[in-house]
């Protein structure tokens, strides 16, 4: 049973503490620069837009360039944010118009005639409903510093300081940022632009569920509960995944972090430094298995505060917001972050070591059905993010990989390689040597788990990470005392249904094909995407009569099949095959011996083992 949580209160207690923290010194740069300043206004909520008032130091210059992001960190896909910026206007502050001319797509050139500052005002159209862009309704704003704010181009870092003007009907804004100095109601102060990407705001009337653990102040945010979702229980179980990751890290990197929840029947989270943006169904307290992969989005996210946000690759920042950022590594800091993120919401005692395995389970046998793990490597996949993960299309699964997923599975298999040592040391010892500004190049993080372990890695990353060759999973298998469970179907003495591989949607009361992957029989005879099936021999089969009417075959059949593709009657000579084993669902053998035991114990509850 889950403890009772706190109850809502005012965020102004935390808001307190934070103050009251001392505040990080910040680059001895960012305090020679005069800070630029951001009024924000929602004049009509309900049509999307905020109006955005930048009091910009022109610094002695006869011009100043601004430029709005093309990208969000932690997102990796040029998302354009400009072509949601309108009416860029500037002034003098004597009120004098100013000169306006974009320079790039996504920058504007404002001569200065002069004035040692300038007033510019634009508006952002807000109504992209993800964890990387902007929502605003009537009833709340959803910011993040990436999509509204034009900066000045260059990289001298200076202090940005946001002020919200809240509508009439909404109480709060909520972000990890410091209060700005002068101490006036809903005024932030970002050390420097990075800063300010990396902290969304959220303004409305949420309900805030804070906790502290170990001294440092924590919190869950909810936008839109609605009556519906469970804020005491949900606010308990992120405090236990909260304590058991600082068990597992043995510190807090942060000083306090926010869970920024959005409950808007959209899905999603993305990390930073110190909070996390995070959206699901306001239902979802009340299925076990989404909440369950709620939570393990929370663990994954708040993980994430470590492990890509201080210990990183190196590409990953100081960013260029006009650029890709190329990096071979996030199989470490996205795959590792997704093998950690139900594990740790089973060791904070939450879910059970069935549905943990199951989790695990799943990770596996979605790697293992996806013929794009025999074309892509991991690194690769992790290097063409930017044009491949992030830009899906029907053939992806055949060509690609994901590094989410192939990460996690590599992260247990590692977990079995290191001996005596864990994941957890390797993790902490490379924490250790490269969360600083340098953070670490291709290679480093595996010599960092070669020297925890105490033997030579190089070739077992060479294969798993840079070769498309299958992963070994038998000593992982052997080390713990795990088996994959026999193919439920093979008990069965029936003869085996027929398969074409093929994954279908039903649109409209037509049946259609959605996916055809390589190396199933589907595609040898020819499916395209998009075709509609009209027919197995000369018989209609609509969406409701599919997979009943495959039953009633045997691999082995040959038959025709009547598409429709773009209107014309296409026959296709398909020869049904057998469905692959459903092999790789995870249990303990029957008879462990007693060292697999301990292990297992070890790994999945390290908390209560001595
Ligand atoms: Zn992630």
């Amino acid at each position: 049973m889950p403890a009772a949580g706190p109850s809502p209160r005012s965020f102004a207690s935390l808001i307190l503490a934070a103050v009251l923290l001392p505040a990080a010194p910040g680059p001895a740069s960012a305090q020679t620069l005069e800070p630029i300043s951001y009024t924000v206004r929602f004049p009509a909520p309900a049509t999307h837009y905020a109006e955005i008032v930048a009091e910009v130091p022109a610094d002695g210059r006869t011009h100043v360039e601004l430029m709005m992001a093309t990208w969000t960190p932690g997102s990796y896909l040029i998302r354009e944010y400009a072509r949601h910026v309108e009416a860029v206007r500037a002034v003098t502050p004597a009120g004098e118009p100013l000169a306006v001319a974009k320079s790039s797509k996504n920058r504007w050139r404002i001569e200065t005639g002069g004035a040692d500052r300038v007033t510019v005002a634009y508006r952002v159209y807000c109504r992209e409903m993800s964890v990387r862009t902007n929502w605003i309704e009537a009833d709340f704003a959803m910011l993040n510093g990436a999509p509204t704010f034009l900066t000045p181009v260059g990289p001298a870092p200076r202090p940005h300081d946001v002020r919200i003007e809240l509508p009439p009907e909404w109480s709060e804004s909520v972000t990890a940022l410091p209060p700005a100095p002068g101490g006036r109601p809903h005024s932030y102060r970002a050390a420097d632009f990075d800063t300010l990407v990396d902290a969304p705001i959220l303004a409305g009337n949420p309900t805030t569920y804070p906790f502290t653990v170990e001294g440092t102040p924590h919190a869950l945010v909810n936008i839109g509960e609605g009556g519906v979702w469970d804020g005491p229980t949900s606010a308990a179980d992120v405090e236990r995944i909260v304590r058991e990751q600082r068990r597992t890290w043995g510190f807090f990197p942060y000083e306090r972090y926010l869970f920024l929840n959005m409950l808007v029947e959209a899905g999603g989270g993305l990390e930073h430094r110190d909070s996390t943006l995070l959206m699901t169904s306001r239902w979802t307290t009340r299925d076990r298995r989404r909440y369950l992969r709620w939570l393990g989005t929370v663990s994954h996210e708040l993980f994430h505060a470590w492990n890509v946000k201080r210990l990183r690759p190196a590409a990953l920042g100081p960013f260029d917001y006009e650029r890709e950022a190329f990096t071979p590594s996030l199989w470490m800091v996205e795959g590792l972050t997704s093998y950690y993120g139900p594990l740790a919401v089973h060791r904070a005692g939450i879910s059970t070591r069935e549905e943990l395995l199951e989790a695990l389970s799943g990770q596996i046998e979605a790697l293992q059905t996806t013929p794009g793990r025999l074309v892509q490597p991991v690194a690769e996949a992790s290097y063409d993010a930017w044009i491949k993960y992030y830009r899906r299309n029907e053939n992806s699964p055949n060509t690609t990989i994901s590094y989410y997923t192939k990460g996690a599975v590599i992260g247990f298999l590692l977990e079995a390689t290191g001996g005596r040592r864990s994941l957890d040391d390797v993790l902490k010892a490379a924490y250790g040597r490269y969360s600083g500004e340098r953070g670490f190049r291709p290679g480093e993080f595996e010599a960092v788990a070669s020297v925890v372990a105490g033997i030579d890695l190089g070739g077992w990353f060479d294969r798993a990470i840079r070769s498309t060759d299958e992963l070994d999973y038998e000593p992982a298998l052997a080390w713990y005392g795990l088996e994959f469970a026999p193919d439920a179907r093979a008990d069965d003495d029936a003869p085996a249904p027929a398969w074409l591989g093929l994954d279908t949607r039903t649109d409209r009361g037509r049946l259609l094909v959605a996916g055809v992957r390589r190396g199933t029989p589907g595609y040898e005879a020819g499916f395209n995407v998009g075709d509609e099936i009209l027919a197995i021999g000369d018989y209609r089969v609509g969406p409701e009569a599919w997979r009943q009417r495959l039953g009633l075959y045997r691999a082995g059949d040959t038959v025709t099949v009547l598409v429709a593709r773009r209107e014309r009657l296409v026959r296709l000579d398909a020869r049904f095959g057998e469905a692959p084993p459903e092999g790789w669902r995870l249990r303990p053998v029957e008879s462990p011996s007693a060292a697999q035991t301990r292990r297992l114990d070890a790994w999945l509850d390290p908390g209560s083992t001595p």
